[in-house]
C-alpha cells in the first residue's frame, strides 16, 4: 500500500460502514477498490459529506450482500466438488468389488460434481453483481462530486478525490455521459467533466455572450457605415 493509500484508509476511519457500523480504516481490494477493515463490504472513500447519497448506500448494501453470498456459494461449490471426486475415487476402488456399489457411488459422485459447478457459477454471478452495485455506488459519488464543486474537474482531480486510477474516472464519466448524467468537454485540447446543469448553464452563457458580440458588431458596423 502506497502512502496515499495509507492516509486514504486512515481518513475513513470517521465515517461509519455502511455495512457493519463501524468506524474502522480500509483496505485495498483487487474486485471492488476499497473494502471496509472489519467486514470486507465495500465502500468509496471519499471525504466530502455532500457526496455521499442514499443512492450510493443502497447499492453498497447490495454489492456487500451479493459479495457475502458469492463467497458462501464458493464454499458449497468446492465442498460439493471435493465430495464428488472423493465419491468417484471410491466408486473406482468399490466397483472391483461390487459393480452395483461402484455404479451408485459414481452416479452420486457425477450429481456432486455437477452441482459443484452450478454453485461456482452462482458465485462467480454474484461477485459480477457485487462489482457492478460497487461500480453503481462510484458512478453516483463522482456524479454527486461534480455538483458539490459546480464547476468543471478534470480526471486527475477527481481521482485524487476518488482515491482510484484517471483510467477508472474515465470509465465511469463514459457510462455516466451515456447516460446523461455528465457532459464530457474539451477544453483547452483537454477533456473536462461537468454536469449537466453546469454545461447548459454555460452555453446559455456563450449564446449570450455571441449574440451581444453580434448587437456590438452591427453597432460598430453601422458607426462605420455613417462615418463614411
Ligand atoms: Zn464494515
Amino acid at each position: 500500500m502506497d502512502v496515499g493509500a495509507e492516509a486514504a484508509a486512515e481518513l475513513m476511519k470517521h465515517r461509519p460502514c455502511p455495512h457493519c457500523g463501524a468506524r474502522a480504516r480500509m483496505e485495498e481490494d483487487s474486485e471492488l477498490r476499497w473494502v471496509c477493515g472489519v467486514c470486507g463490504g465495500p465502500r468509496v472513500p471519499v471525504e466530502d459529506e455532500a457526496a455521499h447519497s442514499d443512492r450510493e448506500r443502497e447499492e453498497l448494501v447490495k454489492a456487500g450482500r451479493a459479495k457475502k453470498m458469492a463467497f458462501t456459494y464458493r464454499i458449497a461449490s468446492i465442498g460439493l466438488s471435493l465430495m464428488g471426486a472423493l465419491l468417484a475415487a471410491l466408486g473406482v476402488a468399490l466397483g472391483a468389488v461390487s459393480v452395483a456399489v461402484g455404479a451408485v457411488l459414481l452416479v452420486a459422485a457425477v450429481a456432486g460434481i455437477v452441482m459443484g459447478i452450478v454453485y461456482g457459477r452462482r458465485a462467480h454471478g454474484k461477485r459480477e453483481e457485487a462489482k457492478k452495485s460497487t461500480f453503481e455506488a462510484w458512478e453516483s459519488v463522482a456524479e454527486a462530486l461534480l455538483k458539490v464543486r459546480g464547476s468543471e474537474a478534470t480526471a486527475e482531480q477527481i481521482a485524487r478525490e476518488m482515491r482510484t486510477t484517471v483510467a477508472d474516472v474515465e470509465r465511469m464519466m463514459s457510462f455516466l455521459s451515456v447516460d446523461n448524467r455528465v457532459r464530457i468537454v474539451v477544453k483547452d485540447t483537454e477533456l473536462v467533466y461537468t454536469t449537466e446543469a453546469e454545461a447548459a448553464a454555460i452555453e446559455a452563457q456563450a449564446i449570450m455572450e455571441s449574440e451581444e458580440e453580434d448587437v456590438d458588431a452591427t453597432h460598430t458596423a453601422g458607426a462605420d457605415a455613417r462615418r463614411r
